[in-house]
């Protein structure tokens, strides 16, 4: 992409509204802008990003054997009158009613339509396991939506549902969810912690919650220090093999890591004292199993082996996609800018022309953009007639993990320079050498 050719509206001003790094960060980056309270459109910069995060966790649910599908964002209020979560959901939920008078709601998450799906669909044992799982904008009618996407009231999430015959499977599939979240959030250059959490109005017994510590975190949270040298990295795992997805269970939550809902002082001042930590978290995610909370009272029974009817152990696991994209710039920023992870950058390098217009100059950006094109990657080519000062602050804060600058004076030495976002060293070589240092 050419810079004079996109629309990265950056702004100068720091806008008083934004709290906290990430919102600041993203409206001046271009990334965002507010429609009303809570509610943004996601300008193209910042919806390459999510796109970025969305593909992630699709290849991961995909990867761990679940099946990708969409529901709809309006959903009718009989369901949700079915399972007893009308009345309970509370304000939250925003209510709407359609020319027929009909109630319907803006769906804050979708048990009872899965639900619905599956008992429709689904008749016998032979049919699980089974989960299924959309990426889809929710609504939630948050009191205090703030912190721009981190708490918007539209926000969009991955939410899977698992339909398994016995509570052992069910528990597989639960396992599976954690594994896969585990993977996941490392692409996302994040060390996500899972912890042992209440499961509030989804209902159930076992619950994690994945956080990402941050100061800015609006959940408080107590964990052992040793929680914090776990890697997942690029083991294998066989999403099938019951004992393998366990024993990741077991590595990564035999620690104490909890919210402040499930924190238990008694068992947290076991750990050695320079081991406790107290600190901020911000939720990215949360897994559930619950049980037959929904199968019972909808109906969702299969034909078990026997002919007799059983109720589905199910459970339900989200990821919070746009609250990510906040989540990953709180972890990485600096005064200057974001600092992408390079698994979710927007783009791959930037290159700025000191000279635009200068015949060598503007040959020389041409055939980098060129070069790191033909490698497959997507650089961003800085052929504004702009002043070098400029060019480097806007590259600063959109964060690219590199940059490419390119200057008459360099190329009389047959050199450029190439700069690392995250670690700002700068090193000059050949052109070909920077096009090929750049993953
Ligand atoms: P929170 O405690 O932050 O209100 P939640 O526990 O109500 O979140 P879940 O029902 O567990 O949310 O939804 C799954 C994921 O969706 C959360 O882990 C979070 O990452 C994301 N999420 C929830 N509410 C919002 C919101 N208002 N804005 C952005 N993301 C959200
Ligand atoms: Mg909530
Ligand atoms: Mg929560
Ligand atoms: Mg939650």
């Amino acid at each position: 992409m050419r810079l004079s050719k996109y629309f990265l509206p950056v702004l100068k001003e720091t806008p008083a509204e934004a709290q906290i790094a990430s919102h600041r960060l993203m409206l001046r980056a271009g990334m965002i802008k507010q429609a009303s309270a809570g509610i943004y459109s996601w300008l193209p910069l910042g919806f390459k990003v999510l796109r970025k995060l969305e593909n992630i966790v699709h290849e991961e649910q995909v990867r761990a054997g679940h099946i990708p599908m969409l529901m709809p964002t309006l959903q009718s209020a009989d369901l949700w009158r079915e399972s007893g979560r009308y009345d309970a959901y509370g304000p939250e939920m925003l209510r709407i009613r359609d020319r027929q008078d009909r109630d319907m709601l803006y769906g804050p998450t979708n048990e009872e339509l899965i639900t619905d799906i599956f008992r429709s669909h689904v008749g016998s044992y032979r049919d699980l396991p089974l989960t299924l799982y959309h990426i889809q904008w929710k609504f939630r009618d948050e009191i205090r939506p703030r912190f721009g996407v981190m708490r918007g009231r539209e926000f969009f999430m991955k939410d899977g549902y698992n339909f398994d015959l016995t509570k052992e499977d069910a528990l597989h599939a639960y396992n599976r969810h954690l594994v896969s979240y585990l993977r996941t959030y490392e692409r996302m250059g994040l060390q996500a912690i899972p912890m042992r959490a209440d499961s509030g109005p989804i209902g159930g017994d076992d619950t994690h919650e994945f956080l990402v510590l941050a100061e800015t975190g609006e959940s408080e949270v107590f964990y052992d220090s040793e929680i914090t040298d776990l890697k997942f990295g690029d083991r294998e795992i066989d999403y099938a093999d019951k004992a393998q997805c366990q024993a990741v269970l077991e590595e990564f939550t035999s620690r104490y890591a909890r919210t402040d809902e499930t924190h238990d002082a008694a068992i947290f001042n076991q750990i050695p004292e320079e081991r406790r930590r107290v600190a901020r978290g911000i939720e990215v995610g949360q897994i559930f199993y619950f049980g037959t909370k929904y199968s019972d009272p909808m109906g969702a029974t299969v034909q078990g082996p026997d002919g007799k009817p059983v109720a589905v152990h199910m459970g339900s696991h989200g990821i919070g996609v746009s609250r990510l994209v906040g989540a990953i710039i709180e972890a990485s920023h600096d005064d200057k800018g974001i600092i992408w992870p390079e698994g979710v950058t927007p783009f791959h390098a930037g290159i700025v022309n000191l000279k635009q217009g200068d015949g060598e100059a503007d040959a020389a950006c041409e055939k980098l953009y060129s070069a790191l094109k033909a490698k497959g990657l997507d650089p961003l080519y800085d052929d504004r007639d702009e002043r070098a000062g400029g060019k480097f602050a806007t590259m600063d804060l959109i964060g690219l993990p590199w940059r490419i600058t390119v200057g008459p004076r360099g190329l009389k030495n047959g050199v450029v320079e190439l700069t690392s976002r995250r670690t700002g060293e700068s090193e000059e070589m050949a052109p070909e050498a920077a096009v090929e240092k750049i993953a």
